[in-house]
């Protein structure tokens, strides 16, 4: 690299460095043992070094990664066409040994001199642009730029706060009433995350994402199981009443096996039974291994949870998951919401996911509810469980008592 640099400097070239991470390669290791592993980096080896001419660099840094270096190059686009010929390459199948193996990589790519005039800076920038196109999904390119670095420095910021919230207790739930429109009356809440930073109160959006990418939702949600079970005994006890709480619940905390028994003993210490607790999960969650989800879903469910599929609409929207997966509840998006019933399409989308409900036998609720003309036109279109703005915003638990006392007070 560094008679790279040397060699471009006098002929007033540019030099790229590629640095290629394989995706998942972890899970080869894991489940086809290190021989095939081992086969596997060989064979990337000899593609990429096929695709690149005899003066560039070809090398493996360690681990599944490797750095390529472009010498005298011309033009930046050289670069980038080297890339997705990469990419294209190493997301054909490998046949290793009676097996066939897939896989892809993942670019970042950086230029001297106009990203960093020595090796260290190149290599550090590469590896942050690597570490974006990661991000994005696998078997993609990115190329280093002074915003990229702003923003990875942004993310490890935050990170570091979180992982300070969580020993502080930071987070907190709010709760927002799911509204029972034939009964008219409030019959559960979903609990909603906020993060309490130095007084401010910031939403799931601005944070969820790293929480998710790094884990550290696992530590925190299930930290926060015993006081969501416990406000919502408090409120049964107190109102004498039998509200559900739905509680999200993101693939990643799926996947540890900690999961269901840290419900379990969350439900014991507060003294609530299953039958009020309802999982939210997103359709995400299928794309792992559906029969092992499947599973999971089916045992939660026999011990007395409820199922409910988040976000409806927005995602595959496959039926066969209405058909193979034990599924009480299906959340319809807000998306279809809004424009209610002024959006032709948005009318049609609504009343299809109803129906559908109807015939699989699954609850129906509509979130994002924000006007009396959405909600009329809900009603006389056969829906009756309805969350959103127009019943109330997410609550903290003090308000959510005051609103229910109200709300008895009416009915008196
Ligand atoms: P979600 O599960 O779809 O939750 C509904 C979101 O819509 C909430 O945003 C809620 O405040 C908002 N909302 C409710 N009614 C209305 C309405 O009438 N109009 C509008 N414009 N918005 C409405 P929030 O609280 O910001 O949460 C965002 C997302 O973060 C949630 O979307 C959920 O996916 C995730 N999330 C929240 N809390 C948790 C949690 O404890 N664990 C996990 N894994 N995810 C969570
Ligand atoms: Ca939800
Ligand atoms: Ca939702």
């Amino acid at each position: 690299m560094h008679h790279a640099i040397v060699n471009a400097k006098t002929h007033k070239h540019l030099v790229s460095v590629l640095f290629l991470d394989l995706d998942k390669f972890k899970n080869i290791n894991d489940t086809l043992g290190h021989d095939i592993g081992d086969l596997l980096l060989i064979e990337v080896g000899k593609r990429v070094q096929a695709l690149c001419s005899p003066n560039d660099t070809v090398c493996r840094l360690g681990g599944d990664e490797f750095l390529i270096i472009l010498e005298d190059l011309t033009h930046y686009e050289k670069a980038i066409t080297v890339a997705k010929e990469i990419i294209a390459s190493l997301s054909k199948p490998f046949y290793l040994e009676n097996k066939i193996i897939s896989t892809s990589t993942s670019i970042g790519i950086t230029y001297y001199p106009n990203d960093g005039d020595n090796i260290k800076v190149l290599l550090k920038n590469a590896d942050i642009a690597m570490y974006r196109s990661k991000a994005r999904g696998a078997g993609s390119y990115e190329i280093y730029t002074q915003e990229l670095s702003d923003l990875i420095k942004e993310m490890v910021k935050l990170e570091e706060r979180l992982k300070k919230a969580i020993e502080r207790n930071e987070f907190l739930m709010h709760y927002q009433p799911i509204y029972d429109l034939h009964k008219q009356e409030v019959i559960g809440f979903e609990a909603l995350m906020r993060w309490n930073y130095k007084g401010t109160l910031y939403y799931p959006d601005s944070f969820l994402h790293v929480m998710e990418e790094n884990k550290m939702i696992i530590e925190a949600s299930s930290a926060l199981l015993v006081s969501i079970f416990s406000f919502i005994k408090k409120l049964n006890d107190t109102f004498q009443k039998e509200f559900f709480i739905s509680v999200n619940v993101s693939p990643v905390q799926f996947g540890v096996d900690s999961f269901h028994d840290n419900l379990i003993e969350a439900l014991e210490i507060s003294a609530l039974e299953a039958k009020y607790v309802c999982l939210e999960v997103t359709e995400n969650l299928f794309l792992e291994n559906i029969q092992e989800i499947s599973t999971k879903l089916a045992r939660l469910q026999s011990y007395g949870f409820s199922i409910a599929l988040d976000d409806f609409g927005t995602g595959y929207s496959s039926l066969k998951y209405l058909k193979v997966l034990p599924i009480n509840k299906l959340k319809l998006d807000r998306i279809f919401v809004q424009e209610l019933p002024h959006s032709k399409n948005d009318v049609a989308i609504t009343q299809s996911v109803l129906a559908l409900g109807q015939n699989f036998n699954v609850q129906v609720i509509v979130e994002g509810v924000e006007t009396k003309e959405q909600c009329t036109f809900l009603e006389e279109n056969g829906c009756q469980f309805i969350q959103g703005y127009l019943i109330s915003k997410p609550m903290s638990e003090e308000n959510v008592l005051s609103f229910l006392t109200k709300e008895a007070e009416k009915t008196l």
